[in-house]
């Protein structure tokens, strides 16, 4: 359930990602956890902007490329930058999905499912925990 090492640019301890994020952020972002439904920050946020991965900063979805999937989770068409967000096949919980990464951190995501609006036709579907919005774009 790791990336290769050389992939990631950000790395730290168990430990020390216990102390510098909050423990949802943790749960989510190092134990592959899920925030419950329509109890995230930026489930129904619109403001400009990229979300940012809340463990390492990397620049992961734009504001342009969010919409209301009705899911409870912040849905995006695809990733600000393919080379920013990786994926993995995960099996567990009795479903085969794909598992959506920070390739900077390892940081888990969400799952991205191909029943998603156009263009891509794609439903990134991720925690708010797992993102910090920032003004600045990389669009
Ligand atoms: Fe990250």
């Amino acid at each position: 359930m790791t990336l290769p090492k050389d992939t990631m640019n950000v790395e730290r301890t168990d430990e020390e990602w216990r102390q510098v994020l909050t423990p949802e952020q943790y749960a989510v972002l190092r134990q592959q956890g899920t925030e419950p439904p329509f109890t995230g920050a930026y489930v129904d946020d619109h403001t400009p902007g990229v979300y940012a991965c809340a463990g390492c900063g990397t620049e992961l979805f734009h504001s342009d490329d969010k919409f209301d999937s009705g899911t409870g989770w912040p849905s995006f068409t695809r990733p600000v930058l393919d080379d920013n967000v990786g994926s993995r096949e995960d099996s567990t919980h009795g479903m085969r999905r794909i598992e959506v990464v920070c390739k900077s951190c390892g940081g888990h995501l969400g799952h991205v499912f191909p029943d998603g609006p156009g263009p891509t036709g794609m439903r990134y579907c991720i925690n708010s925990c797992s993102l910090q919005h920032v003004e600045t774009s990389a669009k």
